[in-house]
């Protein structure tokens, strides 16, 4: 099941709703009522909530004119985010020149920052490059993880059983700012800078994520190709070193890192500029396109 958070036309109100394969959106608590309350409350609920979310979105009427929010609008806690995840990017992010952090090309662990929740944005929302004053806004398309139930210590073995489902996450980064500041929070947590979306891929149907394929297109021309089981550091891994000392929520995200193909790989660096759309796309959970505002 493919769940999304939406407002009808006119409302201000966030619900939960189901995507269907033909693109309509299924109002989940209009069929029943116990489904009210969120996405977060839906995460956080017994799985028996989710099987009557699968049972209304089996019956329920489909919305007219629904608009679809990022699918957890306000994580519990920042984005976790994570750092040069796949070989070939952290060879073209160290071939920028843009890297302050370190001299390293791959990481012996898991490079992990966060973005605020503020950043978030929900799919077809412009992303605000004009908050970058360097003209440095760059594309990051990535998987992310939507855990679902909680917990600190999480081992490796245990990691997939914590997992609610998988999402996407465009890591939109201002360069010279992540660059300069060294640590990345302030090149990669601008307003706007994290949409996601356009669904939750409930983890039974993705229950090997490494076979999902990432990719992402500027105006229409492939920048990044990459099948998830191409990271360095895989799921399992993440959430065992992040959950270590830092109890896991439900709806906390993990966004996995990003594939090879960002604009600062390219010589000279191809940023983002106002009118250029993004779009990142991942097979089953569907596609997650904003403009550049
Ligand atoms: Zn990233």
């Amino acid at each position: 099941m493919r769940l999304v958070t939406f407002r009808h036309a006119g409302r201000l109100e966030q619900r939960v709703g189901a995507l269907r394969d033909d693109g309509a959106v299924v109002d989940l608590a209009a069929t029943d009522p116990l489904l009210e309350g969120g996405m977060l409350a839906l995460v956080a609920a017994e799985p028996a909530m989710l099987e009557r979310a699968r049972a209304a979105a089996r019956i329920g009427p489909a919305v007219e004119g629904a608009t679809l929010c990022a699918p957890v609008p306000r994580p519990p806690k920042n984005v976790f985010c994570v750092g040069k995840n796949y070989h070939e990017h952290a060879k073209e992010f160290a071939g920028s020149g843009f890297d302050a952090s370190t001299k390293e090309v791959v990481p012996e662990a898991p490079v992990v920052f966060s973005k605020p929740a503020t950043s978030v944005i929900g799919p077809g929302e412009p992303i605000p490059a004009g908050l970058d004053p360097t003209g440095s806004v760059d594309y990051e398309g990535e998987l992310a993880v939507v855990i679902g139930r909680g917990g600190r210590g999480i081992r490796k073995a245990d990691a997939l059983s914590h997992v609610f489902g998988y999402t996407i996450v465009n890591d939109v980064t201002a360069r010279t700012l992540q660059h300069r500041h060294r640590q990345w929070i302030l090149g990669k947590g601008l307003d706007g800078f994290c949409p996601m979306g356009p669904a939750i891929l409930t983890a039974d149907e993705a229950p090997d994520p490494g076979a999902l394929r990432l990719t992402t297109h500027v105006n229409g021309e492939k920048r990044q190709d990459a099948p998830v089981s191409d990271l360095i550091f895989d799921i399992p891994t993440l959430i065992e070193t992040i959950s270590a000392g830092i109890t896991l929520e439900p709806g906390d995200i993990i966004a996995t890192g990003t594939p090879a193909g960002v604009g600062i790989g390219f010589d000279p660096p191809r940023f983002l500029r106002s009118g250029d759309v993004v779009r990142i796309e991942v097979a089953r959970i569907g596609v997650l396109e904003n403009p550049v505002a």
